[in-house]
């Protein structure tokens, strides 16, 4: 096991606070003299190791990306055999053998003649970003004037200025002068209300399906995604799945379409893609939409879009285990058990009086305090870590997703640490939050 001295803790944090920029952070408060980051060194399983030898658990699966485990055998080995053929090459105006393997296999996951094309990039963000670029240049090269696009409100598609445009503006401040058309829409009855003028511009519909991630793990109602999918059908516009929370089984499914038999036009695939090792993001496209890049003259109908790590052999190859995983280790049926499992812990914590509302979504869930007081959140992840347990919050709710090959036993201890961590934030807050009126159960 590691030993203390292999790291000198306060070193790397003193250097961490001098040299780096973290996402999402204000940088203040991270560089305070009190803040003391943990710095993780080490992973295996569902389980990681900071630089002082503790042990947690990876409550949010090393934020939403980890599914098999960390260390997993199989991975790394097809990621060292990769990496003794080479490790990068271009894919301007070349292959490689295991980027043609992944989009093949890829495509195999659904039916035949639907999202049968594979544009690959780097990360959720520039997976979506290539979506949008692609349907922009589709209506256009179609000769057709739908520009629009329509997203739902308090959704998340990445940072990008493009994808970024498509989410909650106040949460990920693009300003209007960055922004592509977005119309934002609460549901779907708004779409009924539009004008035929309007539905005509709407080039595609995106959605994150069933749960809206960054949102707080925002259930849809049961059957939204089809009445949508057939809105959609109706007006002739496109629909884009964002399934880069949700791919790789987080749902219960291998794709979180498929719990409503729904086929989008584009679906965008990142995260989990390579089990949570490396970046990489798929944007795949149906047929009748890529059609007429493959048919066209240049340049209208090359898309001019591509990063330079795109088709990573890399990346490729830990995908290409990731799945291999899923069948070898008979991942979907062994996970049905632990979402039961984990509903049954939820069920509990449900009670407390310091817990509004809990969301389940597959192996995605969701606590939300009765407070609306994001301190108290950030607190109680605080305190789950002295207990062995990491996770992030969203503004007041505090997530909980480990990696699918958590065991029984780490998942009871992760719910027993949240819940103590719960209890001694929500107990030495004021009593406010205890007897708050809004603390009634959902
Ligand atoms: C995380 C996320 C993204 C962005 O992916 P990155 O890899 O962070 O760029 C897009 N859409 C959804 C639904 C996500 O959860």
């Amino acid at each position: 096991m590691l030993t203390a001295s292999e790291f000198d803790t306060a070193a790397l944090i003193a250097a961490d606070k001098r040299y780096v920029w973290h996402p999402f952070t204000p940088m203040a408060e991270w560089c305070a003299l009190a803040n003391e980051p943990l710095v993780l060194v080490k992973g295996e399983g569902a389980r990681l190791w900071d630089s002082e030898g503790r042990e947690y658990i990876d409550g949010n699966s090393s934020i939403w990306t980890n599914i098999h485990g960390h260390n997993h055998p199989h991975i790394n080995d097809a990621i060292r055999r990769q990496l003794e053929r080479v490790a990068h090459t271009s894919f301007l105006g070349f292959t490689n053998p295991a980027a043609i393997k992944l989009a093949e296999a890829i495509v195999r996951l659904f039916p035949p003649r639907t999202l049968s094309r594979v544009f690959f990039s780097d990360d959720g963000s520039t997976g979506m970003e290539a979506a949008l670029r692609i349907i922009e240049q589709y209506w256009r090269l179609r000769g057709e004037g739908r520009t629009e696009f329509v997203a739902f409100r308090n959704g998340y598609h990445g940072d990008t200025a493009g994808a970024a445009s498509l989410g909650a503006s106040a949460m990920f401040g693009v300003t209007a002068s960055w922004r592509p058309p977005v119309r934002q829409v609460a549901e779907i009855a708004e779409l009924e209300e539009l004008s035929a003028a309007e539905i005509g511009r709407i080039a595609a519909v995106v959605i994150e399906p069933l749960v809206q991630g960054a949102a707080g793990m925002k259930l849809w109602p049961k059957g939204m995604l089809a009445e949508l999918r057939a809105w959609c059908d109706r007006h002739g516009t496109l629909l884009i799945a964002d399934e880069v929370l949700t791919g790789f089984g987080r749902t219960g499914k291998m794709f979180a379409c498929e719990h409503e038999a729904v086929i989008p036009d584009l679906l965008i695939l990142g995260k989990a893609l390579t089990g949570g090792y490396l970046p990489l993001a798929l944007t795949l496209i149906n047929e009748k939409i890529a059609a007429p890049f493959f048919t066209g003259k240049d340049p209208e109908s090359t898309l001019f879009y591509g990063h330079s790590y795109t088709g990573n052999a890399l990346g490729c190859a830990a995908a290409l285990a990731s799945l291999e995983i899923f069948e070898r280790e008979n991942v979907l049926a062994s996970l049905q058990p632990k979402i039961r499992s984990m509903a049954h812990h939820l069920a509990d914590i449900c009670g407390l009086p310091q817990v509004a509302e809990v969301r389940q979504c597959g192996f995605i869930s969701a606590i939300e305090l009765a407070t609306g007081d994001a301190a108290v959140a950030r607190k109680i992840c605080r305190a789950a870590a002295d207990r062995g347990l990491l996770t992030r919050p969203i503004r007041n709710a505090v997530v909980l997703m480990p990696p699918f090959c958590i065991t029984e036993a780490q998942l009871a201890q992760a719910v027993a640490a949240l819940t103590d961590a719960i209890m001694e934030v929500c107990s030495s807050e004021s009593g406010a939050i205890a007897h708050s009126p809004q603390s009634a159960h959902a």
